[in-house]
């Protein structure tokens, strides 16, 4: 293949994406090239947009265009008791499929062990969770964080700083595997494991 720096550069960035290795990411390219009326750009334009206008919500942590109010957490028309914290956006949409809770969700985007979490009470919005059980009259807090060490750590953390709010704080129990990710589970295993949660005592 010819030496083109504009496609080397977006083979090399394209391959860093979740499955994709530089084989497929040649063929997305030449896809795209091919078409560049229907698909390259708009996708280009998009990606503009995305990166312009979409942003953490600084209040629950999930993804919101910076347009218009968070419809996860400023949506006014929307009343719920119950708070779900999940480490990734990606963990709220699977329980969100699953249809097995109505609530709130906070995203806390990642957990206490991740090395760019130095800042840690900021940067997985402790703090706004805390605001967001008070401003809400919340009765309970469901720790819905991967079966791993990191989620059960950062579980446990939250729970902590959880102590003074008085709220019933409850966690995911049976049906996740050990090292089971929320994201990757199946229906059955959400819901089963939502039904079978169990509440943490005050530390
Ligand atoms: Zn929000």
């Amino acid at each position: 293949m010819q030496n083109i720096p504009e496609i080397e550069n977006l083979i090399k960035l394209i391959s860093k994406l979740p499955g994709l290795g530089p084989k497929s990411a040649k063929r997305i390219i030449l896809k795209m090239i091919n078409n560049r009326q229907e698909l390259l750009k708009p996708l280009a334009n998009n990606l503009n947009e995305v990166f312009k206008n979409i942003e953490r919500c600084k209040i629950c942590g999930t993804l919101k265009s910076n347009t218009y109010p968070c419809n996860n957490c400023e949506d006014k028309s929307k009343k719920f008791t119950k708070i779900c914290v999940v480490e990734n956006i990606s963990d709220q949409w699977a329980i969100e499929n699953s249809s097995i809770f109505q609530g709130y969700f906070h995203i806390l985007g990642g957990t206490i062990a991740d090395s760019n979490n130095h800042n840690k009470r900021e940067n997985l919005l402790i703090n706004s969770l805390i605001e967001r059980i008070k401003d809400n009259n919340i009765d309970e807090v469901i720790l819905a964080t991967s079966a791993t060490i990191e989620g059960q750590t950062t579980a446990f953390y939250i729970q902590d700083s959880l102590r003074n709010t008085k709220v019933k704080v409850s966690k995911l129990a049976q049906g996740l595997p050990v090292g089971g990710e929320i994201e990757n589970s199946d229906d059955g295993t959400l819901i089963s494991a939502f039904k079978d949660r169990k509440h943490l005592d005050n530390i």
